[in-house]
């Protein structure tokens, strides 16, 4: 028999956006165990904004598995969080995503490390020198001196976990990073980006470093944040065609404010027309368009109307769950004929 260490992780009730939480569970047997072999667990949601100290006990239903390099016979198991009764509990947002197979996203996760309350490599007092060499630059005055090494141990780790990354850079800003994620099914890449998340953030624990998720921490000019969400359904990618766009479009547009209190917080910041975004207030749409809300890809226009679209509103703070929930909502709305 063989102890394997099951780290059980969920999101906590604190709004407006969760943090992760993770606690250990031994388990024995004789080969790693399957996700329906890992049983249901239990945590105090009084210490997590998820209950009341009288009636405290919520459940944990195991949903995802991925294999854990860092730890001796480990295992990451992610959680939903369920009421004593096995409903849904109000923080749990990957319930309310609707089921589609067939469902792709990609999810591109910018974030900053920091470093002693600074961006790794800004000088104590001050600035370095102006945005421009820094974005998928090279050398030790462009990104720093351990700032590669955590982005590549994280590379490793997720790989390892069986993670569909497609790929990481370095940034615009000095200090800021971005992986990229993505998986079919329409909770698999939003599972992917919590687990990436959860493993940034354990690794960078030895270097002292944090993770910034906040979609604009140094006011001024240097670039915010976000999680571009790129999706596509089936029917977006083998039927399409100009006039389903166009209705997609304008049920996007309707939907504006439901969209925008889902991206994250503070988005108000990062969303101002500058640094390739759209301000928060207006709804576009535009071919290849990095200044617009929605930026179409070059093949989805070739290709008669059919493919992915990028939705680049939502930041690097946002729930992937949330996200994912609201575009299958507003996409569940619109007529195909
Ligand atoms: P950029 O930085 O130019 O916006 P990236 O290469 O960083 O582009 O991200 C593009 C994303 O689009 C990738 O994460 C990829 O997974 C995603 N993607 C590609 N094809 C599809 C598709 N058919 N449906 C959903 N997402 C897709
Ligand atoms: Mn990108
Ligand atoms: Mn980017
Ligand atoms: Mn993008």
């Amino acid at each position: 028999m063989t102890k394997y260490r099951l780290e059980y992780i969920w999101l906590d009730g604190y709004q407006p956006v969760p943090n992760l939480r993770g606690k250990t569970k031994i388990v024995e047997s004789i080969s790693p165990p399957s996700l329906s072999e890992i049983p249901q667990w239990n945590f105090d949601g009084s210490s997590t904004q998820q209950a009341e100290g009288k009636f405290s006990d919520c459940l944990l239903k195991p949903v995802a598995l991925y294999p854990d390099a860092s730890r001796t016979n480990g295992l990451l198991v992610m959680c939903e969080v369920l009421n004593p009764d096995g409903t849904p509990h109000p923080s749990n947002s990957r319930a309310t995503i609707l089921d589609d197979p067939d469902a792709w996203f990609g999810f591109e996760q910018e974030y900053f490390l920091y470093y002693d309350g600074r961006p790794l490599g800004f000088p104590e007092k001050g600035y370095p020198g102006p945005q421009g060499t820094y974005y998928t630059g090279v050398g030790y005055k462009n990104v720093g001196n351990i700032a590669r090494n955590i982005v590549e141990e994280h590379l490793d780790l997720c790989l390892a976990a069986g993670i569909n990354h497609e790929g990481i850079n370095a940034e615009v800003a000095m200090g800021q990073w971005e992986f990229q994620i993505f998986g079919k099914g329409s909770a698999k890449a939003a599972d992917d980006v919590w687990i990436a998340r959860y493993l940034l953030m354990r690794l960078c624990e030895k270097y002292h470093v944090d993770v910034e998720l906040h979609c604009k921490p140094i006011r001024g000019d240097w670039n915010g944040s976000g999680m571009h969400t790129n999706f596509s359904t089936k029917f977006m990618r083998e039927v399409g065609g100009k006039d389903y766009f166009e209705r997609l479009m304008a049920a996007f547009e309707k939907y504006r404010d439901e969209h925008i209190a889902v991206y994250g917080p503070d988005n108000e910041l990062r969303l101002t027309g500058l640094h390739e975004t759209q301000s928060i207030d207006k709804f576009s749409y535009g071919l290849a368009d990095r200044g617009a809300s929605i930026r179409v890809p070059h093949s989805f226009i070739s290709n008669g109307y059919r493919g992915y679209l990028e939705d680049r509103r939502p930041n690097s703070q946002a729930d992937p769950y949330q996200v994912a929930s609201r575009i299958l909502k507003t996409i569940s709305l619109v007529p195909t004929a």
